[in-house]
């Protein structure tokens, strides 16, 4: 038989879709997946096969096919596991041995428990989201956070929207579309690829008017640039990288007395805003949004998932009559925060009332100031549960590292930290990465060295048991 006669033969014996349909009635497995998850997941796998046949690819024979009971079960046992994929949702628990705390890739911040219960709660009932209760009428959707952020901050007012690269965009909008801003040139960062800063002030419809150069701005510099169509000076956090050397910078507060001497608004873009001083904690000092405040600003932006440790959000605070104008602004609806970032967000500005209780309840910031002696308890941990397996191919050590802030906050920061490095005898180190990375949960770690290495700062304590099983699981396959 030429091979061409032998394809078809193969391609007449490949049972159907409705007879797979049929076959599939008596696997409970199917009880609960919906119809066409069902069809398109068998149509999917015989596509496979059939196409298999046609290329030769796989080691199909007429052997395989006569059997039909046999090839039927097969088909259905990969028809489960494509189907058990499509219903499994692809938003999903990640477990970060990064030790990037702030790690944008794997969803910035944790909330706090008070954030999500609070979340849980307004989620499933109706709010007073837009209804003012004591007037009975039409209330102001973000106007749940503004007292705290007042409060926090010691602004005059506030106004929350989608993110802070929202809350730059409509700032600059609102204060000087058609008119130049004012920006040192060792202040023009991009910010995660898509966030750039002369790219939203030309989306913005200002004018960009560069100063200084890339290590020296000085305040004359700004005093030169201003002419009469000048609408706002701006300052903005190099968040992701630093400038060291021979450097100068103009502070906050020099610009602020340059603005109200030529009746110039000043604008921070914070980046990461924070309320707590690290310094304190022996980490180095970023400017706090009370600072900013104080040093008369007359807007600040800052994020709401970076250093704060809240939902995403872009946070505005400032002067009264400015901020009026902002939340008037059309551009302020298409960048509106949803009630559930409200639910969470003001439950996390509510913790820093106490900034104990916030450093201390706060996932980002806890993970952030726990004492290393906490981190290689875990690690010790971790390191038990893996020797418990039992498996003679395993090495396990703990070892020294260090953990970085991220989300564009204390960029040279190297915080010391305790890590588990894992290697196993007959098995690649990219192997043991690949297999953490598809494990359900994935665990996302590091190669270095020659060892997947584990960062114990930001993997959470339930998550000990998850890796251990992970572990397992891929040394019984190996
Ligand atoms: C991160 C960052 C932004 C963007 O904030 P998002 O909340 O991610 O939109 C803007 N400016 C600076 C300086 C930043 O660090």
């Amino acid at each position: 038989m030429d091979v061409n006669d032998n394809k078809k033969t193969l391609l007449r014996m490949l049972p159907g879709v409705d007879n797979i349909l049929e076959h599939s009635k008596t696997e409970p497995f199917f009880e609960n997946i919906p119809k066409s998850v069902l069809v398109r997941s068998i149509r999917n796998i015989v596509d496979d096969l059939r196409n298999a046949i046609l290329d030769g690819r796989q080691n199909i024979t007429e052997n395989d096919l006569t059997e039909k009971n046999l090839i039927v079960s097969k088909i259905l046992k990969k028809v489960i596991g494509l189907a058990e994929s499509i219903m499994s949702p692809n938003l999903m628990h990640t477990i970060n041995a990064t030790g990037v705390v702030v790690h944008t890739n794997l969803g910035r911040s944790l909330l706090s428990t008070d954030a999500v219960e609070n979340l849980l709660l307004i989620s499933g009932r109706y709010s007073n989201l837009e209804f003012d209760l004591s007037a009975g009428k039409r209330g102001i959707r973000y106007s749940c956070v503004e007292d705290i952020l007042c409060e926090l901050s010691g602004a005059e007012s506030a106004m929350v929207v989608n993110n802070n690269a929202g809350a730059v965009l409509l700032c600059l909008e609102t204060i000087a579309r058609g008119k130049k801003v004012v920006v040192s040139r060792g202040e023009l960062v991009e910010i995660g690829g898509s966030f750039r800063i002369p790219d939203v002030m030309a989306k913005s419809g200002c004018i960009l008017k560069e100063v200084g150069t890339t290590n020296r701005t000085r305040l004359k510099d700004y005093e030169n640039a201003i002419e009469n169509d000048t609408g706002l000076l701006l300052k903005v956090h190099t968040s992701n990288y630093s400038i060291v050397g021979f450097t100068a910078s103009v502070s906050l507060k020099e610009m602020v007395e340059l603005g109200t001497k030529y009746h110039i608004p000043v604008m921070e873009d914070l980046g990461s805003g924070t309320f707590i001083d690290f310094s304190k904690y022996g980490m180095s000092k970023e400017p706090t949004v009370q600072e900013s405040v104080a040093s008369g600003a007359d807007v600040v932006t800052f994020s709401g998932d970076k250093l704060l440790g809240g939902p995403q959000a872009g946070i505005i605070v400032g002067k009264k009559d400015i901020l009026d104008k902002i939340k008037q602004n059309p551009l302020t609806r298409a960048l509106r925060i949803d009630k559930l970032t409200l639910a969470a967000l003001e439950s996390t500005m509510r913790l820093y009332r106490d900034p104990d209780k916030a450093l201390e309840k706060i996932p980002t910031l806890r993970m952030l100031t726990v004492p290393i002696s906490q981190i290689e308890e875990k690690a010790r941990q971790l390191g038990m549960i893996l020797e418990d397996i039992g498996n003679l191919n395993l090495c396990v050590k703990i070892i020294d590292r260090s953990s970085k802030a991220g989300g564009g906050a204390l960029p040279l920061l190297d915080i010391p930290t305790k890590c588990a490095g894992v290697k196993v005898k007959g098995m690649s180190v990219n192997s043991i990465e690949r297999y953490m990375r598809v494990n359900r949960p994935p665990v996302i770690g590091r190669i270095e060295e020659d060892m997947f290495i584990m960062d114990l700062r930001t993997v959470q304590d339930d998550e000990l048991q998850m890796i251990g099983e992970a572990f397992n699981n891929m040394l019984k396959r190996a």
